[in-house]
């Protein structure tokens, strides 16, 4: 898939892009209430959603003629109507709530059906499920009455909940709302591990600038032992921060092995996970920011590979998982990020072999087990550190796409399939010493993220 937005950028623009700021909570025992009781409502109007509408289903299957309410217009009305004998409560808490809820149903019913008829790309998307307390994902989403971030950049206003204090500085979106460059269309509280969080959804102004010319590619191969090797020689390696947060979440994965179900200590090994892990998250994502912020800045192009979403859910391996996730995440910020500074991303072929390729000769192995550090040639003779050896056949990549005039297919950033056989005919290069150097985020980056 090419991603290319080289050409209408060509003069530079504004434009308007739809972009979320989330900052962590640090919300009073009372306010925790109030926002646990928000993300309850949502899930029982959800719940109440769906036992509705499977009952209308169940009616109409029996032959009666009987309206399904589909959509969120449709829920909501049912749901006006009867929400004094459902729960009588109701006026404690922010009307969204409930919408909140309804209108999560009414997507994910829309995925089904879309899904069903073919019209949604990706794994086949099953009926919706009842929410229950301790699997869902608490969150609600508000997208009326009092949002503010305050002039102070440490709280923020939220309807029904009002003013909570944030763990970390707003200035990022307070600076661009004082611009007016920004407005904030909806907030979303949401709960990781015992972390409150509140996202919101922004409209913000952006110059979107010509490509700075740079015509420089660069391959990213990530990696199991490093955040990344780059096809220039260097190799990003993890914050140590991020390190030891991983390194306390095998360690915890393994406890959690051994401890008996439903024993006392399995729910706390549990709840220390969950919060282990939702640090481990946001550190690695505050450090592929970093990292895909220079990519998209300083190449004109950015080759990644094929991430095989099947393959991640079934790989049990925590390892590769970390690597998996780190790549999608990494993927969904070169995305946007290439658009807004003016370079493009390419992804490559999912059956593109890139570790097993020789970079220099273009010899494919026929098998490279994932123990084999160092990629070794049996034509030419190379021998190189297996990622970096990845990374440098990314990026070749685009010789071949720049070969079969891909470039002024599509200006709009539209998927495209590139055709790689593995046939490309590749130069063969001298085998130069491997310039390596490494990324040192400690050095580098002197704040760590807040979680
Ligand atoms: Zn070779």
């Amino acid at each position: 898939m090419v991603y290319n937005h080289h050409h209408a950028l060509q003069e530079g623009v504004m434009a308007t892009v739809i972009q979320a700021y989330r900052f962590a909570l640090d919300p009073t025992p009372a306010q925790r209430r109030t926002l646990a009781s928000h993300c309850g409502a949502a899930r029982v109007a959800h719940n109440w959603g769906l036992h509705l509408v499977q009952a209308r289903l169940e009616q109409r299957r029996a032959g009666e003629d009987v309206d399904v309410p589909w959509t969120l217009p449709a829920l909501r009305q049912e749901w006006n109507r009867v929400k004094d004998q459902v729960a009588p409560w109701w006026a404690e808490n922010s009307k969204e709530a409930y919408s909140s809820g309804l209108d999560g149903l009414a997507r994910a019913l829309k995925n089904w059906t879309d899904s069903c008829n073919g019209r949604r790309k990706g794994r086949p998307v099953g009926f919706p499920r009842p929410k229950r307390k301790s699997r869902a994902r608490d969150a609600c989403r508000f997208t009326t009455g009092q949002i503010k971030v305050l002039n102070d950049r440490k709280h923020v206003q939220l309807p029904r909940i009002g003013v909570v204090k944030t763990h970390e500085s707003t200035r990022r979106l307070a600076r661009r709302l004082e611009q007016g460059t920004a407005r904030i269309l909806a907030a979303t509280i949401s709960r990781t591990a015992d972390r409150w969080f509140v996202s919101f959804t922004v409209e913000v102004q952006r110059h979107l600038p010509v490509g700075k010319g740079k015509t420089t590619v660069v391959g990213v191969d990530v990696g199991v032992r490093h955040l990344a090797v780059l096809s220039t020689g260097t190799t990003v390696t993890n914050p140590r921060a991020l390190e030891r947060s991983q390194r306390k979440l095998r360690r915890l994965n393994r406890q959690l092995a051994r401890r008996n179900t439903g024993s006392q200590r399995r729910r706390k090994t549990r709840r220390r996970l969950a919060r282990v892990h939702a640090r481990t998250t946001n550190l690695r994502r505050d450090t592929l920011h970093k990292l895909t912020s220079f990519l998209a800045t300083q190449h004109g192009t950015v080759v990644v590979e094929h991430l095989n979403v099947a393959g991640m859910v079934r790989n049990r391996r925590l390892a590769r998982a970390v690597a998996d996730a780190g790549l999608a995440e990494l993927r969904r910020q070169l995305g946007y990020k290439t658009i807004w500074y003016g370079s493009r991303l390419v992804v490559a072929d999912r059956f593109y072999p890139s570790s097993k390729t020789c970079s220099a000769c273009g010899w494919v192995k026929a098998k490279l087990a994932l123990a084999e550090r160092t990629f070794t040639c049996e034509t030419c003779g190379l021998r190189l550190d297996r990622d970096l050896n990845a990374a440098r056949n990314l990026a070749k990549i685009t010789q071949h796409v720049a070969q079969s005039g891909w470039e002024t297919a599509n200006a709009r950033g539209a998927d495209q399939k590139t055709q790689l056989a593995g046939q490309v005919a590749m130069k063969r290069e001298p085998s130069s010493p491997v310039p390596h150097r490494t990324w040192d985020w400690d050095r580098r980056v002197r704040k760590h993220p807040a979680t």
